[in-house]
């Protein structure tokens, strides 16, 4: 069974200082969502994009925002070589 993060205002990028909701403009909890929510891409240094397997492939999860410096929750590590 496949395991995978909750698309959550946790990890929403309008979720504001871990209580507000710039949307909605009220107070949610990190385990609530709206039909808003916007997966927030998150500063890492050491494994990022460029390190990821599907970087620039199609099973990329978020093409647009694909990176250095970042990396989603499905990030997969390159075959070493
Ligand atoms: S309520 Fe919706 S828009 Fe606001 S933080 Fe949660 S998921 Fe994001
Ligand atoms: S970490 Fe996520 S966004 Fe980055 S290349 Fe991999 S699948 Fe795409």
């Amino acid at each position: 069974m496949k395991i995978s993060l909750a698309s959550c205002c946790a990890n929403c990028e309008h979720f504001l200082n871990g209580q507000l909701c710039g949307v909605q403009e009220v107070v949610v909890s990190e385990n609530q969502v709206c039909e808003a929510y916007e997966f927030k891409a998150v500063l890492h240094r050491e494994d990022d994009c460029l390190k990821c397997s599907k970087f620039q492939t199609n099973n990329c999860a978020h093409p647009q925002k694909a990176s250095e410096g970042i990396m989603c929750t499905v990030w997969y590590p390159r075959a070493a070589s």
